[in-house]
């Protein structure tokens, strides 16, 4: 059968998260891998009524297939969002797209601008969702590091020039950035940081795809004016989702960018599912014209920023004194990318860490060439209070019993 297989669907791998996720349910195991919401935050009983209201009165739509551009009632609810909440201003229902959760709009982005010889760049450590997407279409990535303040600019401007240079610049496709606590990266673009893409992506006629799951859960600082808000649709293609701040289970994204753009991610979605589930669309529209987002997050990010506080304080108490190891601080979002001095494989360790019930995930699954083997995500959101403080103590154990076998302590 294998030889039968596509040249793309060679290259596919297993997720080392989706794999991660079988051990995370062992008796006894903490889990700092997974990147999913807390269930109790999911406001189940206002989504409950909502959904006996729109199946029994309002059939007619969302039992039955939509159109592939999404619910128009969400998408008008969705405008008015970003009006209001982020002061973006003018768009229209066809600037928008809702699709399966922000990962299928990813998709539909390599599908649309990548072939085999395209070149994109990606933040090192990269979001492994979109550099599945992207590097099954092609692998002529470009790296930026990722800094305290966002993607390094520079390496950005220096590769851009020398792609320029040898005649290449046709073939740079897109710039993918994370704005706001990034995955795994845990930290933030900062607003010059933005202004600089946006003029960098202006100078060379690059798109910027923004990817902002998080920009809602922000627990220390004040907000950063979007890319997408500086840069405007014609330079932005902006995603965003419902599943860190409503459910995930909902599947639904948004996709907001030029009309051009959107018109060609339809045709790319109508061979991929005909459109998003009439079901969870109504219900989301719905429950944005009843509910107030803004405010039914709040229990939710006084929480996160809780545990968040706990993990950063138990970091420093067990690893602050040793040399070489050090982590980002972040101001929202679910992650800490934890590293560790060079010669530690976290992906090595992740064994040990089964064995002591302690999970992360190791961050070579955060490079598309088998980099970042000396760092690990950690994410603070899922485990209550005193299992955070059993957990990075367990973690301690692990590295000092991985650090004393390979002579690294
Ligand atoms: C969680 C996440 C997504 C998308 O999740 P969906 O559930 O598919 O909407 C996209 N990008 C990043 C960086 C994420 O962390």
């Amino acid at each position: 059968m294998s030889e039968k297989f596509s040249k793309i669907a060679m290259r596919m791998k297993s997720n080392v998260i989706r794999e991660l996720l079988k051990v995370t349910s062992k008796p006894g195991m903490i889990s700092f891998g997974g990147g999913v919401p807390d269930p109790e935050t999911f406001p189940r009983f206002e989504m409950a009524e909502i959904a006996k209201d729109i199946l029994e009165n309002e059939y007619r739509y969302t039992l039955q297939y939509a159109s592939t551009e999404g619910d128009p009632i969400l998408r008008e609810e969705y405008i008015a969002m970003l009006k209001r909440d982020y002061g973006i201003d003018g768009l229209e229902l066809d600037d928008l797209l809702v699709t399966v959760g922000s990962q299928s709009a990813l998709d539909l982005v390599g599908k649309i601008f990548l072939d085999e010889d395209s070149i994109y760049f990606v933040s090192k450590p990269v979001y492994l969702g979109a550099a599945s997407a992207f590097s099954l279409r092609s692998r002529n990535y470009v790296y930026m590091d990722l800094r305290d303040d966002g993607a390094d600019l520079d390496e950005l401007e220096k590769s851009l020039s020398e792609i320029q240079a040898r005649g290449d610049i046709e073939k740079v496709k897109f710039i993918y950035a994370i704005s706001n606590f990034h995955n795994p990266g845990g930290v933030t673009m900062s607003l010059e940081k933005r202004k600089r893409l946006v003029q960098i992506a202006e100078k060379y006629d690059v798109l910027i795809v923004e990817d902002d799951p998080y920009g809602d859960l922000r627990y220390e600082g004040e907000p950063i004016d979007s890319i997408f808000k500086i840069g405007g649709v014609d330079r932005v293609l902006l995603l965003r989702t419902f599943s860190k701040i409503l459910s995930p289970g909902l599947r639904l994204g948004i996709v907001i960018g030029k009309k051009e753009i959107i018109r060609k991610m339809v045709m790319a979605k109508q061979a991929a599912d005909l459109c998003s589930p009439s079901l969870t669309q109504r219900l989301a529209a719905r429950y944005l014209q009843r509910h107030n987002l803004t405010e039914q997050i709040k229990p939710t990010i006084a929480l996160y920023k809780e545990k968040k506080d706990l993990m950063l304080s138990e970091l420093e108490k067990h690893f602050g004194n040793m040399e070489g190891f050090h982590w980002t601080r972040p101001d929202g979002g679910l992650f800490i990318w934890f590293t560790l001095p060079e010669g530690f494989d976290t992906g090595e360790m992740l064994e040990l860490g089964k064995a002591e019930n302690i999970l992360f995930v190791p961050g070579v699954a955060f490079s598309l060439d088998d980099t970042c083997k000396n760092s690990m995500r950690l994410s603070f959101c899922l485990p209550p209070k005193d299992k955070i403080i059993e957990g990075v103590a367990r973690l301690k154990k692990v590295v000092v019993e991985y650090g004393t076998e390979k002579n690294l302590l």
